[in-house]
């Protein structure tokens, strides 16, 4: 019989925390040869929500949580649920209902085929502000051009795991963590099962604009280092217009005209700024160096082999 742990971040949810245990009780129920154990990460709840889990606890023996502190966001609870978790499979949802756990059961199928990973992807956006779903859509359109993950818009956290995937996912031990990023990065087979977008079954969102700012930065520049080269190209292209500037003003010269001296001063200063913005360019390229090293990601993932741990890889 395989064990499943199922991850599930609340913050300030005891609104939906009843009706989410009932659902997914009626659901893992049906479910055939799984153990299943629900662990909840109370982020820094200011609610009823850590009474809410531990009255769950004292009545199932299947419910675990962890308490954090103080309110340290969705993806350091699921970084401190990956990390308790000890099943063969493990998944990680939201509290609101949003993500149904209905779709465990097709998750599972597609575990049974050989994927490693299924994960819920929407296929529309009910229950989002118009304003959310284009700057998501324009986030996700600009990530994958410059960064060097593929992140589906459509994409979720919702997911279910083989173990080797949730070992991969936790052998990345930055701290600025972008889930979905990471989740791209470790690869593996993974098969995408389509979600309807549903609204929240009760209480709100925790996200606002604020909120998803930091988190596009955090997943432009944990994938990226093009912000951090950029002034290399921009001094380069200033110092190809002073370049151009000068020789126009040479062939004036030539012609029998004195230009100004405001133009010598204009071809100087973009000589030099030009110059300091290459050199801030290189040096960024360093950084960006000591940037990838200091983040230590693995090299490679092995997905599978025969080789002998004691042959070292
Ligand atoms: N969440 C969390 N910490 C936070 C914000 C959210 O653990 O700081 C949890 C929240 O309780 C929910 C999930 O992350 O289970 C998704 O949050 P929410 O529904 O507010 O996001 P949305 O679905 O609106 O993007
Ligand atoms: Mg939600």
């Amino acid at each position: 019989m395989k064990t499943l742990d199922l991850i599930i971040p609340c913050y300030n949810e005891e609104a939906v925390l009843p009706l989410f245990y009932e659902a997914v009780r009626k659901t893992l129920a049906a479910l055939p040869d799984c153990r299943a154990t629900l662990l909840f990460v109370d982020d820094g709840s200011t609610d009823g929500t850590l009474q809410v889990l531990k009255a769950f606890a004292a009545r199932d023996g299947a419910v675990r949580y962890l308490s954090f502190s103080r309110n340290f966001g969705k993806e350091a609870a699921m970084l401190a649920g990956l990390r308790a978790s000890g099943g063969d499979l493990v998944a990680i949802m939201d509290a609101d209902l949003q993500h149904s756990p209905a779709l465990l059961l097709p998750m599972l199928q597609a575990i049974e085929e050989g994927y490693d990973v299924a994960a819920a992807k929407r296929t529309d956006r009910t229950g989002e502000t118009r304003l959310k779903s284009r700057l998501s859509d324009a986030f996700y359109h600009a990530a994958n051009k410059i960064t060097q993950v593929e992140i589906d818009p459509g994409a979720q956290d919702f997911r279910l795991m083989t173990r080797p995937v949730v070992n991969a996912v936790l052998s990345l031990c930055e701290h600025r963590r972008f889930t979905k990023g990471i989740f791209s990065f470790v690869g593996f087979r993974t098969k995408w099962i389509a979600h309807e977008n549903t609204v929240r079954a009760a209480g709100e969102t925790k996200w606002n604009y604020r909120k998803l700012w930091a988190y596009a930065v955090d997943g432009v520049l944990g994938y990226s280092d093009l912000p951090l080269k950029l002034p290399f190209y921009a001094g380069a292209f200033l110092l190809c217009a002073a370049v151009v500037y000068a020789v126009v003003l040479l062939i004036v010269r030539l012609c029998g005209a004195v230009p100004s001296a405001v133009h010598a001063v204009l071809v100087v200063l973009l000589l030099l700024g030009g110059a300091v913005l290459c050199a801030l360019g290189v040096l960024g390229a360093y950084l960006a160096r000591v940037y990838c090293e200091v983040k230590n990601r693995p090299d490679y993932i092995i997905r599978e082999t025969n080789v002998p741990p004691q042959r070292g890889r």
